[in-house]
């Protein structure tokens, strides 16, 4: 309720009103091809039916049925597409890898980076992902930046000033059109996949903070433009009070983005 009628008030301001609203849904190693093609088709086919809101539907599948899945959204301006990783250098012989010119060349026009898996199991530092951030937009690829603290950082007094600190070292070197182009997303580790969601509360109070730390470096009018997903266990439950809250833009979901009934519940609550 008072998030509420925070979010009221915030009706009045403009560039609240112009932000993107985004949910984004995050497959991670999941679905064979058969699978991708039929949750797509379902969620495509929902959408038409029963969303009635502009918000931005982000479907993050598995690299390798990009292309595929590109061909059931063409004609969905509401849809667009991210990879879930690209890497930091430009092209050359890095086997396996897959460039941000590569992702602009079939058309993806989004792609996730620093997701807490890649930091935790592939090591990724905020000064690999300042390099993976230049590489995307450097190709027209607007990053979808994660960042978030673990249970244990939570614990810690600073876990703000943590999370902060993660859009510094990954993000303070862009100019301010650069950082128009990049799309937040605000993930606490111990809510990823662990049914545990943070508290729309706990979401608002580090949304309201990492805006307003964005506001200290480039001003309040390019903060206010920057979206701010929120992610951790998002169901089509708790999707409704985390998306009144005024700092909350919308959402990246894992789980529940793989299911389309639950994924479009969630699309609608935005
Ligand atoms: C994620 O992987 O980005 C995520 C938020 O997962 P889940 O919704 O399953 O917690």
């Amino acid at each position: 309720m008072v998030l509420l009628l925070r979010k009221m008030t915030y009706f009045h301001n403009k560039n609240f009103l112009m932000r993107k609203k985004i949910v984004a849904g995050n497959w991670k190693m999941n679905k064979v091809l058969d699978e991708a093609v039929a949750l797509t088709s379902e969620l495509v086919n929902m959408a038409k039916d029963e969303v009635r809101n502009d918000a931005k539907i982000i479907l993050c599948p598995p690299a390798i049925y990009l292309t595929t899945i590109q061909k059931y959204i063409e004609n969905e301006p509401n849809f667009a597409l991210a990879a879930q990783n690209c890497s930091d250098k430009v092209s050359g012989a890095f086997t396996g890898e897959i460039s941000a010119q590569m992702l602009q060349s079939i058309g993806v026009q989004y792609v996730l980076i620093g997701h807490s898996e890649r930091r935790q199991y592939f090591n990724e530092t905020n000064a690999l992902l300042a390099e993976k951030v230049n590489t995307a937009l450097a190709n027209g690829v607007s990053p979808i930046f994660c960042c978030g603290e673990s249970l244990e950082q939570r614990q810690n007094d600073d876990y703000i000033g943590f999370v902060k600190n993660q859009l510094t070292e990954s993000l303070f070197h862009l100019s301010e059109e650069q950082l128009k182009s990049v799309v937040i997303a605000y993930e606490p580790i111990w809510a990823i996949g662990t049914g545990l969601t943070a508290s729309a509360e706990q979401a608002q109070d580090m949304h309201a903070a990492l805006r307003a730390h964005i506001a200290s470096k480039y001003g309040a009018d390019v903060a206010d433009e920057i979206s701010i997903l929120y992610g951790g266990s998002v169901t089509a439950a708790s999707a409704p009070e985390l998306f009144a809250a005024p700092d909350i833009d919308g959402g990246l979901v894992g789980g529940a983005s793989l299911k389309s009934r639950e994924f479009t519940n969630i699309i609608k609550a935005r």
